[in-house]
């Protein structure tokens, strides 16, 4: 077995959920391709899209889902979330509405999801826009008292400037990773 065939052993699915225009594609953007779409539409959205991640020295491939504008009809599908072992929550900090309907998003992750019985889906709960000071609706309190509460990461991102967009994705990479090795 060769050094790239060990590392196949890793590939872990993630979802990203959360309402239309949150910057979910975005987010996967600037991650896998570093890439920033300042008037996207849904139709930018893949199906999924692989990226190499390295922890301990280990190389993850982590297959991360991107839904094609079914959130605005509440269509999600049960096999988006199937046999996933993460999840972005993501909403937007400069519209509230966003962020009232994480509670929503989370029910539905947690039905539809059937992965691993014996393990939560890793879930890490985004504002996205930061840059958007100005604009805030919510603030990085209120983000960080609803994680607490569901026992969720928590972590405020900007897919525009980059900031924790890598962090946001690796957080859970790596605690999924911990949970399984
Ligand atoms: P999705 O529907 O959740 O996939 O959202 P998109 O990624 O398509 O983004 C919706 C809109 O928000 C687009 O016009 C993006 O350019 C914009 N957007 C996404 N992320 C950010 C961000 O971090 N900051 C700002 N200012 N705009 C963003
Ligand atoms: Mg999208």
């Amino acid at each position: 077995v060769t050094e790239e065939e060990k590392t196949e052993d890793y590939l872990f699915k993630i979802v990203l959920v959360g309402d239309s225009a949150v910057g979910k594609s975005n987010l996967l953007a600037r991650f896998a391709r570093d890439e920033f779409y300042p008037n996207s539409k849904s139709t930018i959205g893949v199906e999924f899209q692989t990226q190499k991640v390295h922890i301990d020295g280990k190389e993850i491939k982590a297959q991360i889902w991107d839904t094609a504008g079914q959130e605005r009809f509440r269509a999600v599908t049960s096999a988006y979330y199937r046999g996933a072992v993460g999840a972005l929550l993501v909403y937007d900090i400069s519209r509230r509405q966003t962020f009232d309907s994480i509670g929503r998003w989370l029910n539905e992750l947690q039905s539809k999801n059937h992965a691993h019985s014996d393990m939560n889906v890793v879930t890490i709960l985004v504002g996205n826009k930061s840059d958007l000071r100005d604009a805030r609706e919510v603030s990085i309190a209120e983000g960080k008292s609803l994680a607490e509460a569901q026992g969720l990461f928590f972590m405020e991102t900007s897919a525009l400037d980059s900031s924790n967009v890598s962090a946001a994705f690796q957080t859970v990479v790596k605690e999924i990773y911990n949970i399984l090795s």
